[in-house]
C-alpha cells in the first residue's frame, strides 16, 4: 500500500499531497469508514484537524487538546507504540467532540522520537468499529510513521525556508525605500504570497499619501466588534487573533509595530473552515513587525528631512537679518521666505508703539498693507497682548466669520522681547486648515530667533530719525535736512536741491557684498563733502540716494556742483562707480513752493537721468519737456 501511495504520489515530499493520499489509500480498504489527520499546533497546544477523507468536513469544533492525549497516552504506554484510544476511553476523559458524527470512532495518536506529531481519527458514522480493522491500521501506520514524520519535518523546513527568503527580499528592499507608499505596499505583496486566498486588509493610523490601488483603511475607533479587535491589537502592539463560531473561520490582527509607536494593523481574514497555524501566524508577527520598523524608518527619514530644511530656514534667515539691511529689505526677504516655505498668501509685520498704535512694516504684503485692513486685524491683537501668546485659527469662517475675508486660515506670533511685546507677523491663506500644526510651530520659533534682530533694526530705524547725522556716512540726516531747507525757504531768496542716486548699485552688492557697498556709499559721501561750501548741507536721503541742499544757490550754480560731484565720484571711487543727479530749485516767488515739490522735481529729474543711460544730470525746467541733459 505503501509503495502503492508514494508511486501514485510521485515520490513526493509534500506533506499535504501524500496525506491525501494516504487517507484516500485507507478509504478505498475501509470505505464504511472516515479518517481524518489532526496535526500538532504547538502554540496553542491543540491539534487542529487538517486533512480529512471528503465525506468529512473539516472544522474548529474538531480540536484536541494534546494535553487531553498525553494523558490518555501516559496510563496505556509509552516510547513510540501505537496506541489506539477507543470511543469508550475518550468519553470517560470528556473528548466528546466526534459523537456528534460519529457512533463509534478510535483515536490513534502517532509519536516519533518520543513526540507527539498527530492524530489520526477512525469514525464510523453506523455501527461499531471492528478491531480487525484497526490493527491493520495500526501496522500501516507503524510503516508510515516515519516517513509521516520526515514529510512534516521537510515541509516545516520548506515554508521556513520560504518565509525566510521573503522576508529577507522585503528588508532589502525595505532598506531602499523611504516611501511610506511603496512599503505598505511590499507588506500587502508579501501577504499575499503567503495568503493567496485569504482577504488581507491594511488599517492605517496616520493618514499617509497612498497610491489609489493600494487596499488601505483608516483605522477607526468606533465600538463595533470587528474594529475593537483592530483597535485592542493596535493599542496593546500585540497579536490579536479572532475566532469567528459563525463563520468558523478565524482572523488575525497584527499591529504593524515600530519601535516608538503602532502605525496600523494588518488584518488578514482566514477562508470559510480555516485556522492560522502557528508559524503562519510569526510569519506575520515578523512580517508586520519589519514592516512597522520600515514605516518608522521612513517616518523618521520624513521628518528628520524636514527638520533640517526648518532649520536651514531658521539659520538662513538669522543670517539675512544679520546682515544689517534696512528693516524694509529684510522684512522684503522674510516675507519671501515665509511665502515659500509656509505656502502663506498675505503676511503682515507689525510693530506695536509705546503710545499704543499699531504700524505696519513696510514689506508686509498688498493686503496688510490697506488700512482697511488694520480695523480687521486689531481684535486678533488686543487677544496677542492679553495672552502674549501665539493665535492659530484652522478656520476663521466659524471662529471671526466676520473678520479678514476671505482668508479662512490664520497664525499670528507675536515678538516678544524681554517680556515686551514689541510686535507681531500674521500669516492667512483662504483655504481653512492650510497649515499644519507644525507649521505653526516652525513659524513661532522663526519668529522667536529674529525678534532681537527685527526690533534692533526696528528700534535702529526709529532712533534714526531722532539724530541729526547718519552714522554710516556721517553725513546729515534727512529730516535734519528737511528742517534747514524749511528754514532756507523762509529767510532765503532761492535755493537748489540735489538728489543723487548711485547708479547699478544693487550689481556692486551683488558683486562684492554689502560691506564694500556700505564703503561705496561712504566714498561718494566724502566726494560730496569736499566739493561743497560749509554752509551747504550734504544728507543721506536712504539707502545709496544722497541729497544735497545750496542755500541760495539758483540752477546755474546747482549744474555746476552737480556735475563736479559726478566727474569727482567718477574718478576717485573704487571699485568705480557712476552717480546720476537730479537738480530741482525754488524761488521765493514760487507760489507753490514746498519741501514736497522740490523733491518731487528732483526725483523726477533723477528719473530722467537714469532713462538717459545714467551717469549724468538733468535739470528741472520750468517745463520738464525742456530738461537739459549733460554728458561728460
Ligand atoms: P539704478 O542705476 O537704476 O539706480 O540701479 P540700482 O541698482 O542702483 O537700483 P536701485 O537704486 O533700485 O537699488 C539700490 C540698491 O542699493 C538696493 C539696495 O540693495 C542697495 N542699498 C540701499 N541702501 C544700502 C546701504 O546702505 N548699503 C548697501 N550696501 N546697499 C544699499
Ligand atoms: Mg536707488
Ligand atoms: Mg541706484
Amino acid at each position: 500500500m505503501i509503495i502503492q501511495i508514494l508511486k501514485e504520489t510521485d515520490y513526493t515530499d509534500e506533506f499535504p499531497v501524500f496525506a491525501e493520499a494516504f487517507l484516500n489509500e485507507l478509504k478505498k480498504m475501509f470505505s464504511e469508514y472516515d479518517f481524518l489527520l489532526t496535526l500538532l499546533n504547538r502554540n496553542e497546544d491543540l491539534l487542529r484537524p487538517c486533512y480529512a477523507t471528503s465525506s468529512f468536513v473539516l472544522s474548529e469544533r474538531y480540536l484536541l487538546r494534546i494535553e487531553d492525549i498525553n494523558k490518555l497516552l501516559m496510563t496505556v504506554e509509552d516510547g513510540d507504540c501505537v496506541n489506539v484510544i477507543t470511543k469508550s476511553v475518550a468519553n470517560q476523559n470528556g473528548i466528546l467532540v466526534y459523537d456528534e458524527c460519529f457512533e463509534d470512532f478510535v483515536l490513534i495518536p502517532i509519536k516519533y522520537n518520543q513526540l507527539l506529531w498527530t492524530v489520526l481519527v477512525c469514525g464510523k458514522k453506523h455501527g461499531k468499529i471492528k478491531s480487525d480493522h484497526i490493527n491493520i491500521v495500526v501496522e500501516i501506520i507503524k510503516k508510515v510513521k516515519k516517513l509521516i514524520y520526515k514529510l512534516l519535518t521537510y515541509e516545516k523546513k520548506q515554508k521556513d525556508q520560504k518565509r525566510k527568503e521573503l522576508l529577507l527580499q522585503l528588508t532589502k528592499k525595505f532598506h531602499f525605500t523611504m516611501d511610506v507608499s511603496a512599503i505598505l505596499g511590499e507588506i500587502i505583496y508579501a501577504s499575499k504570497q503567503v495568503f493567496s486566498t485569504f482577504e488581507i486588509q491594511l488599517l492605517l493610523s496616520h493618514e499617509w499619501e497612498v497610491s489609489e490601488d493600494l487596499q488601505v483603511q483608516q483605522l477607526s475607533y468606533s465600538k463595533d466588534k470587528t474594529n475593537e479587535m483592530a483597535t485592542n491589537a493596535y493599542l496593546t502592539g500585540k497579536i490579536h487573533i479572532e475566532s469567528l463560531r459563525k463563520r468558523r473561520n478565524s482572523i488575525v490582527y497584527a499591529p504593524l509595530r515600530g519601535k516608538q509607536g503602532v502605525y496600523g494593523v494588518l488584518k488578514i481574514i482566514g477562508r470559510h473552515s480555516s485556522v492560522f497555524k502557528n508559524h503562519e501566524i510569526e510569519f506575520l508577527e515578523v512580517l508586520a513587525d519589519t514592516g512597522g520598523n520600515a514605516i518608522e524608518n521612513a517616518e523618521l527619514y520624513q521628518q528628520s528631512r524636514q527638520l533640517v530644511e526648518d532649520l536651514q530656514l531658521i539659520n538662513k534667515t538669522s543670517h539675512q537679518l544679520n546682515l544689517n539691511l534696512r528693516l524694509s529689505e529684510t522684512i522684503n526677504y522674510m516675507t519671501k521666505q515665509i511665502k515659500l516655505s509656509f505656502n502663506a498668501q498675505e503676511i503682515g509685520f507689525f510693530m506695536f508703539r509705546k503710545n499704543g498704535q499699531i504700524k505696519v512694516i513696510e514689506g508686509s504684503t498688498k493686503y496688510f498693507l490697506k488700512e482697511s485692513s488694520t480695523e480687521e486685524i486689531s481684535p486678533f491683537f488686543e487677544r496677542i497682548k492679553m495672552d502674549m501668546d501665539a493665535l492659530f485659527i484652522g478656520d476663521l469662517a466659524s471662529q471671526e466669520p466676520h473678520l479678514l475675508r476671505p482668508f479662512r486660515s490664520f497664525i499670528a506670533v507675536p515678538m516678544v522681547q524681554k517680556g515686551e511685546l514689541k510686535g507681531a507677523v500674521i500669516i492667512v491663506h483662504e483655504h481653512a486648515y492650510h497649515f499644519s500644526f507644525n507649521k505653526f510651530k516652525l513659524l513661532q520659533s522663526l519668529i522667536h530667533h529674529s525678534t532681537l534682530a527685527f526690533t534692533n533694526s526696528m528700534l535702529h530705524e526709529e532712533l534714526e530719525k531722532l539724530v541729526i547725522t547718519d552714522h554710516l556716512t556721517r553725513l546729515y540726516a534727512r529730516n535734519f535736512l528737511d528742517e534747514r531747507i524749511n528754514e532756507s525757504m523762509e529767510k532765503d531768496a532761492y535755493g537748489c536741491f540735489l538728489l543723487i542716486d548711485i547708479d547699478n548699485f544693487k550689481q556692486i552688492n551683488d558683486v562684492y557684498g554689502h560691506q564694500i557697498g556700505d564703503d561705496i556709499i561712504i566714498q561718494v559721501a566724502n566726494v560730496l563733502k569736499k566739493n561743497i561750501k560749509n554752509t551747504d548741507i550734504a544728507a543721506r536721503w536712504g539707502g545709496e540716494e544722497l541729497a544735497v541742499y545750496l542755500p541760495k544757490a539758483d540752477k546755474q550754480v546747482g549744474e555746476l556742483v552737480a556735475q563736479r560731484i559726478r566727474k569727482k565720484v567718477k574718478e576717485v571711487t573704487k571699485p568705480k562707480v557712476t552717480i546720476s543727479c537730479g537738480v530741482s530749485d525754488w524761488k521765493q516767488i514760487d507760489r507753490d513752493k514746498s519741501l514736497k515739490r522740490l523733491f518731487r522735481y528732483a526725483d523726477q529729474a533723477l528719473y530722467k537721468a537714469k532713462r538717459s543711460g545714467k551717469n549724468a544730470v538733468v535739470i528741472y525746467g520750468d517745463d520738464i519737456v525742456n530738461t537739459k541733459k549733460i554728458w561728460s
